[in-house]
């Protein structure tokens, strides 16, 4: 499907510019068109493939081009007074040629996190089109402000788009990396992930014809009625047909048809479990999930439709959904892959866990507001009162 992409704040931006990257490489096509937002002028100088005349600094009078500080209603502020800056970019967009919206944003800094609900509940009053998320949450060692941050604009998001789509960093986290080369593999799996569930609606001319297509219509259907959403992701390397292997494979293609069918069902039915029972970008219980959506890409030769039917069948007993739709996507890489979409996701404890540590947060934070005040009354006030202030 074509995606009008919104990067809002650091992360977001960073991400956009992945996608674009991803569609320069892949030859997908998802990004229709791409913007990037920020209060903070570096963030917006360190990109690399988003046009210039589409990154818009908001906030000038406010902050200077130095960002927010990780304060999100601050980023929310200067967002709403702002919206007419964005919208100047957005006007750029060709709409009519997009399927949806997808503002992409790091829920736990300033900008993006205050900004994109107030983007999204915009971007939804003026136009018919969907308008996703996709939301960052932070790693567990970020600290409470983060946590804070993302708890409430997490709950904030998902009430003003049609869709959001969660990446969960602590997830993710390697021990012992950088956080920059941490960032840098995460990035890729993001794009990774959602490119190619985004990319199966967008098969070309001259690709092969696959055998059930999955069609844009199909993601948005998926995706509607609202929610939070995670993917699953697995894949496999297979041979080629002309690949170095290929002749031996087309003699055993020949030779023993029945057997290369059978292997080709359970390759992509086992693909379908791993994907949705390993590492979620959210992860959470697939169970009560309430729709999904399962794409297969690979060489058509690897790829069939009763492998598919069964994975989707495997699919409605674990979510327990009736609404689990799936289709195939040939590619000409020598690997065949399955991307699980749950849309809907209720049994997700990641999100209890960050409300609490948020609830604390907060706590914490008006005590120390409390004592901060206390202490700074008994410094600058004498003991008896004996002196009068200036005015
Ligand atoms: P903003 O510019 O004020 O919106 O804040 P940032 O986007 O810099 O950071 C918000 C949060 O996003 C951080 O707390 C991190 O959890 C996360 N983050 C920052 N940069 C990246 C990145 O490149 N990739 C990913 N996956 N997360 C990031």
């Amino acid at each position: 499907m074509k995606l009008a992409m919104i990067g809002f704040g650091q992360a977001g931006g960073k991400i956009v510019d992945k996608f674009l990257e991803y569609d320069e490489r892949t030859g997908s096509g998802i990004v229709r068109s791409a913007v990037a937002v920020n209060t903070a002028k570096a963030d917006l100088l360190g990109l690399e493939r988003i046009p210039e005349e589409q990154r818009v600094l908001i906030g000038q009078a406010r902050v200077k081009g130095h960002g927010v500080g990780a304060d999100n209603e601050l980023g929310a502020e200067i967002a709403e007074e702002d919206i007419d800056e964005i919208q100047g970019a957005i006007d750029n967009i060709p709409v009519h040629e997009i399927d949806a919206f997808l503002i992409v944003a790091g829920l736990g800094g300033g900008t993006g996190s205050g900004g994109s609900p107030v983007l999204a509940k915009h971007l939804k009053r003026i136009y018919t089109e969907p308008v996703y998320g996709l939301g960052i949450l932070p790693g567990g060692d970020e600290g409470g402000i983060y946590t804070l941050n993302a708890a409430r604009s997490f709950q904030t998001f998902v009430r003003e788009v049609d869709n959001l789509l969660v990446f969960d960093n602590d997830a993710w986290r390697k021990t012992g990396e950088s956080v920059e080369g941490g960032y840098e593999q995460i990035n890729d799996e993001i794009v990774r992930r959602f490119g190619v569930l985004f990319g199966a609606g967008e098969v070309g001319a001259g690709d092969n014809v696959a055998e059930s297509v999955v069609d844009s219509s199909e993601i948005i259907n998926t995706l509607a009625g609202g929610g939070v959403s995670t993917v699953g992701y697995a894949t496999e390397s297979v041979e080629t047909s002309d690949s170095g292997g290929g002749l031996l494979s087309r003699f055993k293609g020949e030779d023993d048809d029945g057997m290369d069918s059978a292997n080709t069902t359970n390759r992509i039915t086992s693909l379908v479990r791993k994907a949705a029972l390993g590492r979620l970008t959210l992860p959470c219980e697939i169970d009560g999930a309430e729709r999904a959506l399962l794409v297969l890409s690979g060489p058509s030769e690897h790829l069939n439709r009763k492998g598919i039917e069964r994975g989707r069948k495997w699919l409605e007993e674990q979510t327990g959904s009736m609404e689990v739709r799936g289709g195939d996507y040939p590619i000409r890489e020598p690997n065949v892959a399955a991307a699980v979409l749950l849309s809907g996701v209720h049994n997700v404890p990641r999100i209890k866990e960050l409300q609490q540590v948020a609830i604390e947060a907060q706590e914490n934070m008006d005590e120390l507001q409390r004592e901060s005040e206390e202490n700074l009354e008994a410094l600058v006030e004498d003991d008896e009162d004996e002196l009068d202030p200036l005015f």
